[in-house]
């Protein structure tokens, strides 16, 4: 179907519901006529409120990965669908390891169910470099506090949220709606997604579309609003470099070792620059700012731009737009001896290097290799897998430009992300997977993500829950 078919499609599901009276038909989907409560059936204060103290008790079980220890945050979800009579369930993929999933049924036999995807675990945070302890889920000016809120815990509550209010006011969707929250996101997956894709698929086997981290509402540095959906995301290729060289005392060193042999290859590594290659989410996200902001005239034509050398130069400076437009190598973890005056007879590196989507692993393999010219030194991949993006127009999306377009008119900016989110196991397993929170959030906001003093303003968490609602009843024909 034509963007623009898509696009009237939602301008028409928005005139539907703005009749406020006359939610009942058709939609999206065309669903058959369904009695809607009337818009006073959302509560949104009550919701926020209650979004609130959920959001608060989930911070306060500490789910720092490792260990994780998901279980309990995965029963206490399991709890609140419960009490609300959504069936729910728990699994424990390892002792102490928790996944919960839920599922809100809809009326349509042949239409495909939404995954809404989230995360328990969080990363480490140092009590004593934060405002509030980070566990204490405390509200505070109008913020709740604490590790989690943003990534992954607050839109982990908007999805629930959205879907309690929804099976409140008796509404009835045109298909169901599947709560997933996983563990082991922040350390790769492989004992929360990865595993319960593995071992649970028959949990979503009926659904299409899935909705994670990843994108959000946002501005362009010139400061206009957009609603930014990542389809892509850049795959990872972690490997190990290991030297071998004589052992021996320090005092009298032979000409070359272990470490000298490896520092030599990191050398040449860290030289190393991989090809611009300007991908087509990539050149349209640029493309969409550059019209959102009047400029830069380069953002249009990014491919172009960027052959001329001194603005090459000068883009590429900036990490975040280096990155998207590039594979890149980065040594994270160095090891030889432990003790200063011994040489150890091995050395060894680990590199995180994200390849674009479309690269071959094999083929990038083999340049390191060249680059590192050196066949004495050993070279493992740690994790890799492949990178699958998702189309850019489906009805997720139509949903998600519905919300965008009720939301003040906003524009929808698919992009690519350098990170890697659990969206890949979904992907690979044939589900249109998206990137986006319905939630604002400043520049200052996401860094708080993985930094200090994480928080999220309450009033956002219930325009999250609200646009959640919005974006489902889009999506859901009703
Ligand atoms: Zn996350």
């Amino acid at each position: 179907m034509a963007r623009t078919a898509l696009r009237v499609a939602a301008l028409a599901a928005i005139a539907a519901l703005s009749v406020s009276a006359g939610w009942a038909a058709g939609g999206i989907n065309g669903a058959s006529a369904i009695k809607a409560p009337p818009a006073q059936a959302f509560n949104w204060d009550k919701l926020t409120q209650e979004a609130t103290a959920l959001l608060a008790q989930y911070i306060r079980i500490d789910t720092t990965n490792p260990p994780g220890n998901e279980l309990g945050a995965a029963r206490m979800l399991r709890e609140k669908f419960l009490a609300d009579g959504i069936p729910a369930t728990v699994w424990q993929p390892a002792p102490g390891r928790g996944v919960v999933a839920a599922r809100l049924r809809g009326i349509g036999k042949h239409t495909k169910a939404i995954v809404l995807l989230s995360h328990m675990d969080v990363v480490a945070a140092n009590p004593k470099q934060w405002q509030v302890p980070p566990f204490s889920g405390e509200v505070k000016d109008g913020d709740i506090w604490g590790r989690g809120a943003i990534d992954d815990k607050g839109p982990g509550v908007v999805e629930l949220m959205a879907m309690l209010a929804i099976k409140r006011a008796g509404i009835l969707l045109n298909r169901d709606v599947i709560f997933i929250a996983t563990g082991d996101e922040e350390e790769g997956g492989r004992n929360g997604a990865g595993w319960f894709v593995d071992h649970e698929k028959q949990v979503f086997a009926d659904a299409g579309y899935l909705l994670n981290e990843g994108g959000g509402i946002v501005q362009t540095p010139g400061h206009h609003r957009f609603f930014e959906v990542s389809v892509a995301e850049k795959t990872p290729m972690w490997i190990r470099l290991t030297a071998q060289g004589p052992s021996g005392h320090a005092a009298v060193p032979p000409d070359e070792t272990a470490v000298t042999h490896l520092t030599a290859a990191l050398s040449k590594l860290i030289a190393y620059r991989a090809p611009v290659h300007v991908i087509d989410p990539v050149r349209d996200y640029f493309h969409a700012i550059a019209k959102l902001d009047g400029g830069p005239v380069e953002f249009n034509h990014l491919a172009r731009a960027l052959r001329k050398p001194a603005y090459r130069k000068d883009f590429l400076l900036t990490p975040r737009y280096n990155a998207m437009v590039r594979d890149t190598v980065t040594p994270t973890v160095l090891g030889s001896s432990q003790q200063t005056n011994v040489i150890a007879p091995t050395a060894y590196a680990e590199v995180d290097c994200r390849l674009l989507p479309g690269e071959d692993p094999v083929a990038f393999l083999g340049r390191i290799r060249q680059v590192i010219g050196d066949d004495t030194i050993k070279v493992e991949v740690l994790l890799n897998f492949p990178a699958v993006s998702s189309p850019r127009r489906s009805i997720l999306m139509n949903a998600i430009d519905a919300v965008a377009w009720h939301d003040g008119h906003e524009t929808v900016v698919p992009t690519m992300i350098a990170g890697f989110t659990d969206s890949h196991y979904f992907r690979a397993d044939g589900l249109v997977a998206y990137g986006f929170v319905p939630m604002e959030l400043t520049v200052a906001q996401e860094h708080t993500v993985h930094g200090i003093n994480e928080r999220i303003e309450v009033k956002e968490l219930g325009n999250g829950i609200r646009r959640m609602v919005e974006l489902l009843r889009f999506a859901g024909g009703s």
